[in-house]
């Protein structure tokens, strides 16, 4: 079977869902490939930025979410056993200014559903994306498997939006040039019951000497812990047996102890995830753009991927649309200049992300008694002063958006 169409989107994460939902707006057609059916997800994360909240208002999907959506409004860092940072997200002067914590497989269809009332995209899932099609030097769609047989989807323009492990970066040849950067990190996820003692509306973050844990209220109404260990070190771990894991979060939230215990107690209750940022320095060749983490892998840190994923998609939709809307005999080059325009617009927020995220890892990382009082001081510097917080996370929560004049109130934000 061949479909033709204007846009081919491969994967149907956050970013490509959201392109699709924004190209159908401005009356393009799209097909959308998904190798996975339903919206189901292996082990994601749920922190959505203040950004990304915002930019799910832009694209009318945060009404359809907001009953699933758990709104944080503090973020508390612990160092040794102090508490030394303590942030209200109302303080933060911006119309969209807290965190919240969605499930992806609830977003994913929220956006699947407003793109199908369109009725401007055509949806194939199961479908995975092999090969590139290709005319000359320039991509022209991607043939994929289907349970039903391999379909070919013809297309003026391809976006990746393949996550992390993108298929269509590797295909295309970019891949070449992807700078990938381990952290000295890996994170094992677990959720435990959520203790009784503890706010709902808070995130926390651990620290001991070098160990640091992440501790996130879940919307399912469990704690999420992300225990951080050194790169590679699932194995060590394991082979200390579950009491160490046991051991290590107690470490840093011995209150969680007995519930560790009784809730983990095997390896399969536990998620590794293998952290490492990747950076291509072109995010498109001829016939195909990239967007997401198929084009700036992130890590973890401060919910960033998201955002950054649907911020890609709302920035590309309309640079896509008017390269389309030019004759045939000109649109490869419109469409060309339109890819560079976009990553132009969004590579310094990815880059400014991603140093802001780097930063907070090596300052997780101190283990040395100086240093790590030294990093005591810096976070109570920053809680000290409202000015210094806004600098800190304006780059990674509120790129977007522009703080209200003071002389001028705010702006009550949707919700959630
Ligand atoms: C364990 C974990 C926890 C995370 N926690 C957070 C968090 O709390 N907050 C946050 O903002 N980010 C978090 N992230 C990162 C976040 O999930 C990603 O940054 C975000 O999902 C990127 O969106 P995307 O659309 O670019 O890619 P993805 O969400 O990875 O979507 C890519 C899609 O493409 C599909 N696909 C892949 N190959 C093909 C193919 N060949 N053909 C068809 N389809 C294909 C995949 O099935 C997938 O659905 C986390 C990531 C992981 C792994």
């Amino acid at each position: 079977m061949t479909i033709a169409t204007e846009v081919c989107v491969v994967g149907g994460g956050p970013g490509g869902r959201a392109l699709a939902l924004a190209l159908g707006r401005l009356g393009r057609r799209v097909v959308l490939l998904e190798q996975r059916a339903g919206a189901a997800r292996i082990f994601r994360g749920e922190s959505i930025s203040p950004d990304g909240v915002r930019l799910l208002a832009g694209l009318g999907v945060l009404e359809r979410v907001r009953e699933h959506a758990h709104e944080v409004r503090r973020l508390e860092i612990t160092d040794g056993g102090a508490r030394v940072l303590d942030i209200r997200f109302e303080t933060f002067p911006y119309a969209y200014r807290h965190p919240v914590e969605l499930a992806q497989p609830v977003l994913l269809s929220a956006l699947a559903r407003a793109t199908a009332e369109q009725g401007r995209c055509t949806v194939l899932e199961p479908a995975s994306a092999v090969e590139l099609l290709r005319d000359g030097g320039t991509v022209r769609g991607v043939r994929a498997t289907t349970p039903d047989g391999p379909v070919e989807i013809r297309a003026d323009v391809t976006v990746g939006a393949d996550g992390r492990y993108s298929t269509v970066r590797r295909l295309c040849g970019i891949e070449r040039g992807a700078r990938r950067t381990d952290l000295d990190r890996d994170v094992v996820w677990m959720k435990l019951p959520f203790p009784a003692a503890w706010d709902r509306c808070a995130y926390r973050v651990r620290i001991s000497s070098g160990r640091h844990g992440l501790f996130l209220p879940s919307t399912d109404g469990t704690l999420r812990v992300g225990l951080n260990i050194p790169k590679g070190g699932l194995r060590e771990l394991r082979s200390g047996g579950l009491g160490l894991l046991h051991a290590r979060l107690a470490e840093l939230a011995p209150e969680l102890e007995q519930e560790a215990v009784a809730a983990l107690r095997s390896w399969s209750d536990t998620t590794l995830l293998d952290i490492f940022t990747t950076e291509v320095r072109r995010w498109s060749a001829p016939g195909v753009v990239l967007i997401g983490d198929a084009a700036h892998t992130l890590s973890p840190i401060l919910g960033q991927g998201v955002n950054h994923a649907l911020a890609d998609a709302v920035a590309l939709a309309p640079l896509l649309a008017e390269a389309l809307a030019e004759p045939r005999s000109a649109r490869p080059a419109a469409l060309a200049a339109a890819a560079l325009t976009f990553q132009q617009a969004r590579q310094g927020a990815v880059r400014r992300s991603r140093a802001l995220q780097l930063r907070q890892e090596r300052m997780f990382g101190i283990e040395a008694p100086i240093a790590a009082a030294l990093r005591r001081a810096v976070y109570r510097t920053v809680n000290a002063s409202p000015a210094l917080q806004r600098r800190v996370f304006a780059p990674a929560y509120f790129p977007g958006q522009r703080p209200a004049p003071a002389d001028r109130p705010l702006r009550t934000e949707q919700r959630t």
